[in-house]
């Protein structure tokens, strides 16, 4: 009963589906660099195991099926005797049946006969997920459940901290995944069969990033060709009147969030962006730049602090400069709903905002930007000598995910791994302001040149 290099899993089954040759390199390569989970993508399993567990308090009184996929048999016997013995709920139920291994996060007794429940730590039904519990049900029924209702248990984006009472929606997609049933034993029959052949040739195209970015990009698609160095970017005579909202006295604002699944702050609902950082470069009085920082710390709202800290450093800005501003302008907007006592001046940075990203992406071009207008994209291409290779932290997802890490894991760092994230994020986030700035007096530059 233990499972055989050619035994499908839930997920391979999954992966089959998107791209055989995908399925092909993960069976025969297991140990492929390409597969070993990253920080982003260790801490997106992390949540879902977190939002799994939650979920098993919703649907109480459970038997927990526990063990590794590599214990199948066991699995597969307790689940039986869980079934036998009357269990209202079993978590974790495990059955094997056509070479097919699958686990179901909870399987309810009813009155009918048994619902199907698959936990998803998201806010959507996608079909992926109906094509998820499809093999599921497919494969529980082979193993003799009367399945005959499944569900999707996914979050929702109307519950509010601190009543979590409906912090999932169970969406009923029997008919959907009724609807793909007929189609699985062909596609079972299918992967099994290229999985014992030779690598399959399969084109690139959209499948490769949809529904999942397959993780063997780089072995399918050709390199990006080299962009030739010394070509001056492509600078529309409108640049300078684009500036002049830019000429006030200014401060520059860049927002760093976290975004927990499961809300714990107040008025706080499930994947809110919750503004945790922030970096502002303000022009003082004399002329001269004065960088402000602030970043939260521990398990706390820090959304008061933040939002004080945030008033003081903007004190005497005539303009609040961002790129790609409708971020900053939600952050504030988040900030004033969540501390009404600062909405006014909050509200006030909001109406100063003045955003870099519509000047760059209207009025500049240059083939080094590969089509996106991200500042990642442009920073280094506009201001060679800057560049955020050297960084710990690099770009957002890796800062969010740092910061939930610092705020709601920070005990159970050491003192010297504290201070290095919190110098990491301090360095990332003070980067994108200043990168802002460097960024305006080269547009100030070009609009010269252009004029
Ligand atoms: S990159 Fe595309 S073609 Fe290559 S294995 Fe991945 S999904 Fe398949």
């Amino acid at each position: 009963m233990s499972p055989t290099p050619l035994r499908l899993s839930k997920s391979r089954f999954t992966y089959g589906l998107q791209c055989h040759k995908h399925l092909w390199w993960r069976v025969h390569e297991p140990a492929a660099p390409e597969l070993v989970p990253g920080p982003a993508l260790r801490a997106r399993f992390a949540v879902g195991t977190r939002v799994g567990e939650v979920a098993r308090s919703y649907v109480p009184g459970g038997v927990l099926i526990s063990g590794s996929p590599s214990q199948a048999a066991a699995r597969v016997a307790a689940t039986t005797a869980a079934l036998a013995g009357g269990a209202p709920v079993v978590y974790e139920a495990t059955f094997v049946a056509g070479d097919v291994y699958a686990a179901v996060d909870i399987l309810e007794r009813t009155r009918e006969g048994y619902a199907l429940v698959e936990v998803k730590s998201s806010t959507h039904v996608r079909d992926q997920y109906v094509a998820d519990a499809a093999i599921q049900a497919w494969v529980a029924r082979r193993a003799g459940v009367a399945v005959h209702r499944i569900e999707l248990m996914h979050l929702n984006r109307g519950c509010t901290y601190p009543d979590l009472s409906d912090l999932f929606t169970r969406a009923d997609v029997t008919e959907r995944v009724e609807a793909l049933q007929p189609q699985i034993p062909a596609e079972i029959a299918g992967q099994l069969a290229m999985l014992a052949g030779p690598i399959p040739e399969v084109a690139i195209g959209p499948h490769c990033t949809k529904p999942y970015d397959c993780p063997f990009l780089a072995r399918c698609w050709p390199p990006e060709p080299a962009i030739p160095g010394g070509i001056e970017p492509d600078v529309r005579s409108t640049l300078h009147g684009a500036l002049a909202p830019f000429h006030a006295r200014l401060a520059f604002l860049d927002f760093e969030t976290v975004q927990p699944a499961i809300p714990v702050w107040s008025g706080c609902h499930p994947f809110d962006l919750v503004p945790a950082q922030f970096s502002c470069d303000a022009v003082g009085p004399g002329g001269a730049l004065v960088h402000h920082e602030w970043l939260a710390e521990g398990p706390g709202d820090p959304r008061p602090a933040l939002a004080e800290a945030l008033v003081r450093a903007c004190e005497g800005a005539e303009g609040v400069v961002a790129y790609w501003a409708a971020f900053e302008r939600g952050c504030l907007n988040h900030l004033a709903a969540a501390v009404p006592a600062l909405a006014g001046p909050l509200q006030a940075i909001a109406a100063k905002l003045v955003d870099l990203h519509p000047v760059v992406k209207r009025h500049v071009s240059h083939p080094g930007f590969r089509g996106s207008f991200s500042l990642k994209s442009i920073l280094p291409v506009l201001v060679e000598d800057m560049s955020y290779e050297h960084l710990a932290v690099r770009e957002g997802e890796m800062a969010t995910n740092e910061i939930a890490r610092l705020l709601f894991e920070g005990d159970g760092m050491s003192a010297a791994e504290h201070a290095a994230v919190r110098r990491a994020l301090l360095e990332y986030c003070a980067l994108d302001t200043l990168a802002m700035v460097r960024l305006l007096e080269r547009l100030r530059a070009l609009a010269g040149r252009a004029g």
